[in-house]
């Protein structure tokens, strides 16, 4: 623990409540993390949802530095390129579950929600269709903190209190995909550019779908002509089995956006893969410029990041020991489902999941979800406090024993707090 006068304004947090008790977190290797005075924690979210190849990786540290070394950074604007930007991108198109994937890259899953936004609207004006820009997204969903991704999230209290937001947005069921195709029968398909969609949601308190909801919205979606964005931030590199989080549902997005497991949070990495056929409208013939692109787009020294995180995940067989992962992570949380303040345990579909607790138990008790996640931490493990639910997503190179301690350090958070 440490005290003091923090000047570091900490995303989401009420600072007049955490300022004067900040956690620190001081070193990290594997699956743990460090305090400062060396006690070690149990990283069950593997930091945002992005560490999953686990901490203190000496091969993305070396790839960094001999990077560091040869080209610190240079900007890919323009016909400027380099060689770890390169071959980031041929080896993700490689796996990309689309035909001729093109690879846009960015600094983070925020950007790569705007970058889709925006390029959806111009692909739709490029092919003569400029009225179609409204954007379709599903409740609970959670796109990140740009421009776009406010107006579409769906999750509301993170929409509230600033102003006009892009109007042309409408947020869907989540697991109906009636509603979808009722919506788009309402506002006209001739108006819709995209449906954003999270194959499991993640910050809206981890929800797998529906068995064929995916498969029935992809459908939809392909019968109108209506983009289909796949936001893959979390579900990507591992955390839904396959490498860009789709591939389970036979899906083959227009776009999927991708952040946090490509580099395991090593640096700060996000991209959108652009299917061909859509990208082929800038790409081909006289072309179009996309005026679009953050200056740190196909950074080198963070594309070596990527592609040595990439070596490791193939190297280890990360991918199939995510798939392995999956039942067993739910099953250490389903030990909670009868205590009397849980309302529901969701996992089951990659490698992560949430308790939910009780609104009567959250009405009585309104922090009683972040007392839950400080309990757990006192007892050396820590999940993530989630609106309602305490979620896990631990690193993939988490062991059997390890997902046990993060099964009863939980249950033991609430039997101490409610
Ligand atoms: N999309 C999804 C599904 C996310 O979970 C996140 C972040 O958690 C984002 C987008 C935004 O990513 P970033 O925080 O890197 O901007």
């Amino acid at each position: 623990m440490c005290s003091g006068s923090t000047r570091l304004w900490h995303p989401f947090a009420n600072m007049a409540e955490v300022k004067d008790d900040l956690f620190t977190v001081d070193r990290a290797e594997g699956v743990w993390v460090h305090d400062r005075a060396g006690r070690p924690y149990l990283d069950a979210t593997a930091g945002l949802w992005y560490c999953n190849v686990g901490h203190g990786r000496a091969e993305i540290v070396d790839a960094v530095t001999a990077q560091l070394r040869r080209l610190d950074s240079y900007p890919v604007f323009n016909d400027f390129t380099n060689e770890p930007a390169e071959q980031l991108a041929r080896r993700l198109s490689e796996l990309a579950p689309m035909a001729d994937a093109k690879i846009f890259l960015t600094s983070g899953g925020g950007d790569s929600v705007d970058t889709a936004a925006k390029l959806a609207r111009r692909y739709w004006a490029r092919r003569g269709m400029p009225g179609r820009t409204h954007i379709l997204s599903r409740r609970h969903s959670y796109h990140g903190t740009h421009g776009f991704g406010t107006s579409i999230a769906g999750i509301d209290t993170n929409r509230e209190g600033y102003g006009a937001l892009l109007a042309e947005t409408t947020r869907v069921a989540h697991d109906d995909a009636d509603d979808l195709r009722a919506a788009i029968d309402r506002l006209g398909a001739e108006n819709v550019a995209a449906f954003f969609c999270e194959p499991v949601i993640g910050a809206g308190g981890v929800r797998p779908p529906r068995p064929g909801y995916l498969e029935a919205v992809a459908k939809i979606c392909a019968e109108h002509e209506i983009l289909l964005v796949a936001d893959s931030v979390i579900g990507g590199f591992g955390r839904l089995g396959g490498w860009f989080g789709v591939e389970r549902w036979q899906w083959e997005p227009d776009m999927i956006l991708f952040a946090k497991g490509v580099t395991s949070g090593y640096l700060p990495l996000g991209g959108v893969a652009v299917a061909g056929r859509v990208a082929e409208v800038f790409w081909a013939g006289r072309g179009d410029r996309f005026p679009h692109g953050p200056t740190y787009a196909g950074h080198p020294t963070v594309a070596a990041a990527a592609l040595a995180n990439l070596d490791l995940m193939a190297q280890e067989k990360l991918l199939a020991r995510a798939d392995a992962l999956e039942t067993p992570l739910y099953q250490a949380l389903l030990r909670v489902r009868d205590h009397p303040a849980v309302a529901e345990v969701r996992g089951g579909v990659g490698v992560l999941a949430a308790v939910e607790l009780k609104a009567e138990v959250l009405a009585a008790n309104p922090d009683a979800v972040p007392r839950v996640h400080r309990a757990a931490r006192e007892r050396g493990v820590i999940v993530r406090p989630l609106g309602a639910s305490l979620a896990v997503s631990p690193p993939l190179t988490v062991t059997p024993e390890e997902i046990d301690l993060i099964g009863s350090a939980l249950a033991e958070a609430l039997i101490a707090v409610l």
